[in-house]
C-alpha cells in the first residue's frame, strides 16, 4: 500500500500535497480529527478530539496501566495546534517528577509534533503509549 501524498480540501474540493497543511485558497486546516493514545500494557486507550491535559488518574482508570504510578497528576498535554504547526503536538506539564519522552527523546517545553505510530513514555521506558490518528 502506498502512502497518500495528497488531500482534498472539503470546503472547495481542491487537491493539495500533504506538505501543504492549510488550504492555500480557503485557509481550511488539514489536521486529523482525533488522536488516539493506547497503552502497550493493556491495549486500552482514549481518543482525543481537542486539547487535553493527561495525568495519573486517566492513565489509571481509563488506560488501566500499572505504570500510571510513574506519572504526575498532570503529566503532559496533547494540543491541537491549528495556528502555528497545523498538527497535533505533545507538551510537557511543568513540575512532573519524571520527564515525558517521545520516541526516546525528552519532550522540550515548546513541545513536539506527534506522528502516526509515535510512542510516548514517562521516563525512557514507563507507561508506553502509541499514537494513532483518525
Ligand atoms: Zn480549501
Amino acid at each position: 500500500m502506498s502512502a497518500t501524498t495528497t488531500w482534498k480540501c472539503p470546503q472547495d474540493g481542491m487537491e493539495w500535497s500533504i506538505k501543504e497543511r492549510k488550504c492555500p485558497t480557503c485557509g481550511y486546516v488539514n489536521i486529523p480529527k482525533s488522536v488516539t493514545l493506547r497503552s502497550h500494557a493493556t491495549g486500552k486507550g482514549a481518543a482525543l478530539s481537542a486539547t487535553t491535559r493527561l495525568g495519573k488518574s486517566v492513565f489509571n482508570q481509563r488506560f488501566a496501566d500499572p505504570d500510571a504510578k510513574f506519572a504526575a497528576d498532570e503529566q503532559f498535554e496533547i494540543v491541537r495546534d491549528d495556528v502555528h504547526l497545523f498538527a497535533w503536538v505533545i507538551r510537557p506539564v511543568a513540575g512532573a517528577r519524571n520527564a515525558t519522552f517521545y520516541n526516546g527523546t525528552e519532550v522540550p517545553d515548546a513541545g513536539c509534533e506527534l506522528v502516526e505510530g509515535g510512542v510516548i513514555t514517562v521516563g525512557r521506558t514507563r507507561l508506553k503509549l502509541t499514537v494513532t490518528f483518525k
